[in-house]
């Protein structure tokens, strides 16, 4: 048993609670190399912005639950060294599927797991987020739980459609299976392809496709119901059309690809949504900056010559998301 407090870390009780009163957002980025870890934590502690670090299953798979969790105490000794003298970082899992994988997670350095049973029976849902709750709570982790399906593909968790969530569940859901944050369904989705072109209209100018607005209606009335209580939005990057350019320019083939906005993000952020999650924009930043280099520099084959631009145009986008977007800057 590793407790994450041993690692540095902290969970997202008072982060979030912070965050609602403030009205701005905490950035909740995925990772699973090297390169995007060091980003992160530059980008956080030169904005001094609290940050939650978070890990899906496949990335548990991908990277080995050990190492991770090595890298993550390796965050908080990496944000001292560059001057910041108590980082807020959170280690989170991103969409556990079983009380088991929370278990093992929180066993192993995690301050914060979702269980995410939104593709459960209603009361199944209930039922394991509450054991997942119980378990999370006696070791001081905070837990996130979801109501709602998200249309779109990551890692292992794919739909088709969505289903907005249903306001008239919220207090009685977030009651009785004491979440300490709910992720909820309002029209964001997973992946770089968010929407079809048949869900967008196109600019005529640019041809770029603009997808349907989120549903705001939807989110005030869950916050109506559950004043105060810390909402989250999963599906949040907003695919930078210069990024799918870029990408686009030097070989690739990412035809159509589109997100959220990022007015629409900056608006939930004032609301109670005090998470916002971005993976794709990240993976899109990577891949734009190594295409480019690989292009110019064909000749090239150390990692380093390219993984080093890969990791610059990351730090660049986690800044302007923390500042222009999130508005989670020089809040420690
Ligand atoms: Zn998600």
């Amino acid at each position: 048993m590793t407790s994450y407090k041993e690692l540095g870390l902290v969970n997202t009780r008072e982060m979030f609670a912070k965050a609602v009163a403030g009205g701005y957002a905490i950035p909740a980025f995925n990772f699973n190399t090297l390169e995007q870890m060091q980003a992160i934590i530059q980008a956080a502690v030169e904005t001094k912005s609290p940050v939650i670090m978070q890990v899906s299953k496949g990335a548990r798979n991908y990277a080995n639950g050990t190492i991770l969790r090595y890298m993550a105490q390796g965050a908080v000794e990496y944000a001292k060294e560059l001057g910041c003298e108590k980082p807020q970082i959170v280690l989170h899992l991103d969409h556990g599927d079983s009380f088991e994988l929370c278990k093992d997670c929180i066993d192993n350095g995690f301050s914060s797991v979702m269980f995410d049973g939104s593709s459960l029976p209603y009361e199944e849902n209930i039922r394991i987020t509450k054991q997942v709750v119980e378990y999370a709570h006696a070791h001081d982790v905070t837990v996130e739980a979801e109501l709602g399906v998200l249309a779109g593909v990551e890692d292992e968790v794919a739909s088709e459609v969505s289903h907005y969530t249903k306001p008239e569940e919220v207090v009685d859901f977030s009651t009785r299976s004491g979440c300490d944050s709910l992720a909820i369904s309002i029209g964001t989705s997973h992946g770089a392809y968010k929407f079809t072109p048949a869900q967008c209209t196109r600019d005529p100018k640019t041809g770029k496709l603009v997808p349907p607005p989120l549903a705001f209606d939807i989110l005030h009335e869950i916050e109506k119901r559950l004043p105060g209580f810390p909402i989250v939005l999963h599906g949040s990057s907003s695919v930078p059309q210069d990024e799918v350019d870029t990408i686009n320019a030097h070989g690739g083939k990412l035809p159509d690809a589109v997100g959220i906005p990022e007015e629409q993000l900056r608006e939930a952020s004032k609301s109670a949504v005090c998470k916002i999650n971005i993976d794709s924009d990240s993976r899109l930043a990577m891949t734009a900056a190594i295409r480019k280099h690989f292009d110019e520099k064909p000749g090239d084959f150390d990692p380093r010559q390219y993984l080093k631009p890969a990791r610059e145009n990351m730090k660049k986008m986690y800044i302007h998301k923390i500042v222009e977007v999130l508005g989670s800057n020089d809040k420690l």
